[in-house]
């Protein structure tokens, strides 16, 4: 008896949501270091080891990474980000920060111009705070909203197991078309006023295609409804005017990741115009999600605004064609491209099904091995309860795009992967071509600091 409670309990202690083995091997690494200044050394060994490998030597095709200009990185590391910065510019709880007030100012006025909106604010760490800044100021716990569910590309944020759940909302599916890739609209029309929501949020972590927004707008006006835009992926393309403007288009408010296809820091944006939000959601910012936001951030999170103004019309319109080349080149080869009747897509993002080569995370780990990074999806074909082991494979083209890589490179990448997936070339055979024709693409385009590819 007391055996089996004791067992119990070292479980219990012992449980890990990482993989206990990598851990483990963490673990038995820091024990063999003989001093504090070893354990220094393997840490940044294991940072070289993934700069050499995944800066460069791999082709990277995960669509929510980009690579940020040299400037963007070296403010990183900037002396302004050891400062104490928390409250409202010009109204800080410290002293010393009139610096850090004219670059923070900087950069919401930067960031008003790149998105032409009246309000925006540059203190979200993450792009899911402000999904939460969003649903603390226009919603209570209780209310109705509706959102995108997983197989037809809803990200957490916006559902229950993310910062909606957490406010406690309830929440019904947009309904989506799965062949068309968008909103149905006339479901929506009928199913809306029956449910009447505060929000709909249209935030899609897989986005292909433009939505509906200002016909939806109209719909939810009805009983005072809004329409959130979580632009996560699409930012950059939104500020270059490659996608639809939904501020424009009737949306509330719009919130973003800094570092998709925007390619700045990792962090997140949010712009909106009507002034009776400012307070609302400025206030869900400081004082509830942030207080020390990182200033060494902001100024990167302004370079790369002004970046955006400088480049983003040749940067954001490249990484849409090759997007586009990807998938043609793919769907021509013999591996199915979701939206193929649509021209493929009208983001960064290319989707394939792979079911036929044993699922999207068998897939993703068979490139990996020929240094091609991609990661498994759910698509319409898939069930919520699926999504570990989905049927779809995502890629985009931002960092292959940011490398100066154009529409013949994606035939090559193509290539590379038709090797791995239907010739079932041995992956440490197609790695080695896939180094050799890495190698010329080591600088990053599309910056100040070296102008447009040639
Ligand atoms: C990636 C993503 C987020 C989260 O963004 P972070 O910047 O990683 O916090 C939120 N919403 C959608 C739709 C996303 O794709």
């Amino acid at each position: 008896m007391g055996v089996i409670a004791m067992t119990e309990k070292n479980e219990k202690v012992n449980f890990e949501v990482h993989d206990p083995n990598v851990l483990a091997q963490a673990r038995a690494v820091l024990d063999a270091c003989d001093s504090a200044k070893e354990m220094e050394e393997v840490v940044l060994a294991a940072v070289n080891r993934n700069e050499e490998w995944r800066g460069k030597r791999c082709i990277n095709l995960l669509a929510p990474e980009a690579p940020t200009s040299p400037t963007v990185r070296a403010l990183l590391s900037a002396e302004v980000g050891i400062r104490a910065a928390e409250g409202h510019i010009g109204n800080r709880w410290f002293a010393g920060t009139q610096h850090i007030d004219e670059l923070e100012a900087l950069c919401i006025e930067l960031l008003k111009k790149v998105f032409h909106s009246r309000y925006a604010d540059h203190r979200l760490m993450g792009s899911m705070i402000g999904n939460m800044a969003v649903y603390t100021a226009l919603t209570q716990p209780g209310d109705v909203i509706m959102s995108v569910a997983q197989p037809f590309g809803g990200h957490s944020s916006n559902l229950i197991d993310g910062p909606a759940g957490v406010r406690g909302l309830k929440i019904i599916d947009v309904p989506f078309d799965p062949v068309e890739l968008e909103v149905d609209l006339d479901l929506f029309r009928k199913m809306a006023p029956l449910v009447r929501p505060k929000v709909v949020s249209l935030g899609l972590s897989m986005t292909l295609f433009p939505f509906p927004i200002q016909a939806m707008r109209e719909i939810v006006s009805e009983w005072g409804g809004h329409i959130y835009f979580d632009g996560a992926h699409q930012l950059g393309l939104i500020a270059a005017g490659f996608f639809q403007d939904p501020l424009a288009e009737g949306a509330t408010v719009m919130t973003g990741s800094a570092g998709k296809t925007f390619s700045g820091p990792q962090s997140g944006i949010i712009v909106w115009n009507n002034p009776d939000l400012t307070i609302p959601i400025t206030n869900a910012i400081f004082p509830v999600l942030v207080a020390t936001h990182q200033v060494n951030r902001v100024a990167a999170l302004a370079v790369s605004a002004a970046e955006m103004l400088e480049f983003g019309k040749a940067y954001m319109g490249q990484i849409v064609r090759n997007a586009q080349a990807l998938g043609a080149a793919l769907h021509q080869r013999g591996i199915p491209v979701l939206g193929a009747h649509k021209g493929y897509t009208r983001t960064q993002q290319v989707i394939a099904d792979v079911r036929e080569y044993g699922g999207g995370n068998v897939v993703a780990q068979l490139l990996a091995r020929a240094n091609i990074i991609t990661n498994k999806n759910l698509i319409p074909t898939d069930r919520p309860e699926d999504w570990d082991r989905p049927s779809g494979l995502r890629m985009g083209t931002i960092e292959v795009t940011r490398l100066g890589m154009r529409e013949e490179d994606m035939e090559t990448i193509a290539d590379f992967m038709v090797r791995v997936l239907i010739e079932k070339e041995a992956p440490a055979k197609v790695m080695e071509d896939v180094i050799e024709f890495r190698k010329p693409y080591q600088k990053l385009y599309y910056c100040f600091d070296h102008g447009l590819p040639e």
